[in-house]
């Protein structure tokens, strides 16, 4: 008989789970509390400007690839991908870096600022390839069940890797300090300091430099929008407007969940929702992780997000552009070490228009202003408008033009906004750190140990934050549940 499986949430994980059980004859209906879908990767459109409300960095094309041809289709059925170039550009007090679409342009400029740090890179670069093709091909495939996972003939020779820092690693061989935070930039994305980054993570440096960064032609959501068609020719039922209100329990096993006061019976729940939440949903008894354990984590941070729409060109911008004008370290102590509105923050501002015509009226620009801040924070409408005047004026100042008189509208996201729209823990923008001690089969684990049929994929399990790893997340679930058939 067919197994029904009811899927909370529409993130990546769980859209990429509800491809994969569908495929394997599961009956899959997905269930979003949002009026639309793609968890936190939303489209918001206004006045001729669209806008991706989370992610805006395409990497690591060759995962997504992967995924469309698990199904037999190709990511070029449904999206444009357009390779940047430049890849980014970053601010400094003194200078800016501009990251090229080549190793060799990233070479000649690393050179202009380090004589003798090319050959450097290319072998750091290369080792980190070495790595990538480890961590993509065998690491993350596991489920994340046992230490042993992460044994492999090639990690027990990379031992090492796992106790030093990438931080460590970086200064070992730049000595720069601007080329050190454009070598420890991309493991930002892992949620943790670099200082707290194990250096095999340098895979990320691959990722960066070696595949380079793209852009999916009308933004983000074209993403989404594929992995919603691909879904439906796979015959999952979407239900948006569905917050699940309870995950129903009978002696040890789960059989269904309550929608709007409603019970509906269902095999198997998986929950692509933040771990915690989801865990909320059970009634204490069954909950694997106490709030002492959340607690005690090391969460990726969270953010201060605006919308903005300007109502001309802008000048020395690129798609993407890094301000680390400001001190590293310590914006990165008042995320982690001690809590607090940041002193004077790095941010990051993504202009999508600047190489898609379709993402902003003509003559006009679409900015994204994002301020990664400490989760759990106090966020008041006072200190969204501080922050803004803050970062547009350091903006104008480092791009050398006035940009606060040609705004349209602008719109922010924050702290209460992710609580609100996402149900995320303490407001955390993208889930649960990759430390050390956070890493495969010591995160959240993606089958309940507590309540049979019970499962959760996304950015809290493995193997952690980001959009790849949500796709690869969806897989492994997936997998688990034909397994436990
Ligand atoms: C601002 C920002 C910038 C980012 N930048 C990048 C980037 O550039 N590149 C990159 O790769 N990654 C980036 N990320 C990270 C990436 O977006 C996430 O890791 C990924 O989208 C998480 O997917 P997920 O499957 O874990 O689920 P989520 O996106 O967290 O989705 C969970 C879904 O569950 C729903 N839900 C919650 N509770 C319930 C309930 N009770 N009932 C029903 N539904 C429920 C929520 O509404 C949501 O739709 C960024 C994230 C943010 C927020």
């Amino acid at each position: 008989m067919t197994k029904k499986v009811a899927i909370i949430g529409s993130g990546f994980s769980s859209l990429s789970a509800a491809c994969y059980l569908a495929q394997a004859g599961y009956k899959v209906t997905v269930y979003e509390k949002n009026n639309t879908l793609g968890g936190r990767c939303r489209q918001f459109i206004k006045e001729g400007f669209t806008f991706d409300i989370g992610p805006s960095w395409y990497w690591m094309p060759d995962i997504f690839d992967k995924f469309f041809a698990d199904f037999g289709k190709k990511r070029s059925d449904y999206y444009t991908l357009d390779k940047l170039s430049p890849a980014y550009k970053i601010f400094f007090a003194d200078d800016v870096i501009t990251v090229g679409d080549s190793m060799e342009k990233i070479c000649v400029e690393f050179e202009r600022i380090e004589k003798g740090s090319a050959k450097h890179l290319r072998k750091f670069i290369s080792q980190a390839q070495e790595n990538y093709d480890i961590a993509i091909n065998k690491v993350v495939l596991r489920p994340g069940i046992s230490p042993f996972e992460l044994v492999t003939p090639e990690t027990v020779t990379r031992v090492d890797q796992f106790f030093k820092t990438i931080s460590g690693q970086v200064r070992k061989r730049f000595k720069n300090p601007k080329l050190v935070s454009t070598l420890e930039f991309p493991v930002l994305f892992l949620g943790a300091k670099p200082s707290k980054t194990p250096s095999f993570y340098s895979f990320m440096n691959y990722a960066d430099f070696g595949l380079g960064t793209w852009h999916p032609r009308g933004g983000m959501y074209e993403i989404v929008k594929a992995m919603q068609a691909l879904a439906l020719e796979l015959n999952v039922t979407i239900k948006t407007n569905s917050a699940v209100e309870k995950i129903v329990v009978n002696q040890g096993k789960t059989t269904g969940i309550q929608v709007k006061g409603n019970r509906i019976d269902t095999d198997y729940v998986l929950s692509g929702a933040d771990y915690h939440h989801s865990e909320t949903l059970l009634d204490a008894s069954y909950r694997q992780y106490s709030e002492a354990y959340w607690a005690k984590k090391t969460f990726a941070p969270s953010s201060l997000l605006f919308y903005i729409g300007f109502e001309k060109k802008l000048k020395n911008i690129e798609h993407h552009n890094l301000f680390f004008d400001t001190n590293f370290e310590r914006h990165a102590a008042e995320i982690y070490d001690a809590p607090q509105w940041p002193t004077d923050p790095l941010f990051y501002v993504n202009f999508p228009s600047v190489t898609d015509a379709s993402m902003a009226p003509e003559g006009c620009e679409t900015g994204f202003f994002l301020v990664p801040i400490a989760p759990d924070l106090e966020d008041t409408p006072e200190l969204r408008n501080q922050y803004l005047e803050l970062i547009l004026a350091r903006f104008e100042e480092r791009t050398d033009q006035e940009v606060k008189n040609s705004i349209i509208f602008k719109e922010s996201f924050c702290v209460n906004d992710f609580v609100e729209e996402y149900n995320s823990y303490k407001g955390n923008a993208y889930g649960m750190a990759n430390t050390l001690l956070q890493t495969a089969f010591l995160r959240p684990s993606l089958k309940s140990k507590k309540v049979k049929n019970l499962f959760f994929t996304g950015q809290l399990t493995v193997p952690g934050p980001g959009v790849p790893p949500s796709l690869i997340s969806g897989k492994l679930v997936a997998e688990l549940i034909v397994k436990n058939t």
